[in-house]
């Protein structure tokens, strides 16, 4: 049985720069990832390919609406949506084997698998070939992120009601896209289609668009993107989403009143939930608070600022 200082578990951007610092510090140090590519949520599934799509579809904007007022002189913009998505994956691509580089030059070993903590010190790794292995080590990071909330009326069937994860890949722009929350996420990727050319809605419940962000600022934002074409129904709670013939019907209600709104895709982006299937820490005592997050202590706390002073 293999044996380090430290195995993480996870390999996003809290996995796998706690990994590089381990390795930095001289510790034996192994990370363990469930998926096929390093990075996580972040690199794969969130921010990189987000923004690869923000940037290509805002040239498409500046291309339509804003050079011509600079003397640029652009006929007839089209958009070649399969090789926009082969660059954001290759953006994604290149960041993935930088992460693999990063992982070699602080000598963090790689294991590929699903990780479940079995004892104190213990994590077996499962492949995805259902192949075991056991590592032993003085200390274990959970890193293992988070993933789409999903609406009890409204499970994700990956075609007509999607996560983030399907909206960063439509083959084509839906006709109407519908979001459901208005917060970071849907923001973004309503942008995004809206910007490649789909009738965008979007219903929040709550009185403002990007609630975690000042007043002057969620309000300019909301105001730029409506002006950009997308439309915002505020204190707005969704009920229902029906499939019919492929297209999503939905219900909600607003002030009192019931609205109905039909949509290609639904995309569902009401946040993200603590992700710590198969890690089996429960059963060790990890305590987990009513949202299914872990409790940490002072020393943890303490730990991970060290960490964070470290890594600066
Ligand atoms: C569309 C979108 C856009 C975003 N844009 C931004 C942005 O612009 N700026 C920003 O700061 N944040 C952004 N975020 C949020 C950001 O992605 C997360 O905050 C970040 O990824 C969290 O990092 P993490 O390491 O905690 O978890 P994650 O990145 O989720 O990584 C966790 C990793 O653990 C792995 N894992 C889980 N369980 C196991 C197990 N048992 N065994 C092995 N591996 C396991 C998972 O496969 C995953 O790779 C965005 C998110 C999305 C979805």
């Amino acid at each position: 049985m293999e044996k380090f200082d430290v195995v993480i578990i996870g390999s996003g951007p809290g996995g796998y720069i706690a990994a590089i610092r381990a390795g930095q510090l001289g510790l034996k140090t192994a990370i363990v990832e469930k998926d096929k590519e390093l990075g996580g949520t972040c690199l794969n599934v969130g921010c990189i390919p987000s923004k690869a799509l923000l940037t290509s579809s805002d040239h498409v904007m500046f291309a339509r609406k804003e050079a011509a007022k600079h003397g640029i002189v652009i006929d007839n913009v089209q958009v070649d949506l399969p090789k926009m998505q082969q660059r954001k994956d290759k953006v994604v691509r290149t960041m993935n084997s930088g992460v693999r580089a990063l992982m070699k030059t602080n000598k963090v070993t790689t294991f590929e698998g699903i990780g479940t903590i079995t004892a104190p010190g213990k994590v077996s790794v499962k492949s995805s070939k259902g192949e075991t292995q056991e590592i032993e080590t003085k200390n274990i990071v959970i890193a293992t992120g988070s993933a789409p909330i999903e609406l009890p009326f409204a499970k994700f069937d990956g075609k007509t009601i999607v996560s983030s994860t399907e909206a960063l890949c439509f083959t084509e722009a839906p006709k109407k896209l519908l979001v459901i929350g208005a917060g970071a996420i849907g923001l973004e990727l309503g942008s995004v289609w809206n910007r490649l050319g789909s009738e965008v809605t979007m219903l929040e419940f709550l009185p403002r668009v990007a609630i975690g962000f000042d007043l002057e600022l969620s309000n300019l934002l909301q105001r730029l993107l409506t002006a950009q074409g997308i439309t915002f129904h505020l204190e707005t709670k969704v009920s229902a989403v029906k499939i019919d013939n492929g297209r999503a019907i939905v219900t909600a209600t607003k002030g009192g009143e019931e609205l109905k709104f039909e949509a290609d895709k639904v995309l569902v982006s009401v946040g993200r939930r603590p992700f710590s299937e198969g890690l089996c820490a429960e059963k060790l005592g990890v305590e987990f608070d009513e949202r299914k997050r872990i409790k940490v202590d002072n020393i943890s706390a303490q730990i991970s600022k060290a960490f964070m002073r470290l890594a600066m």
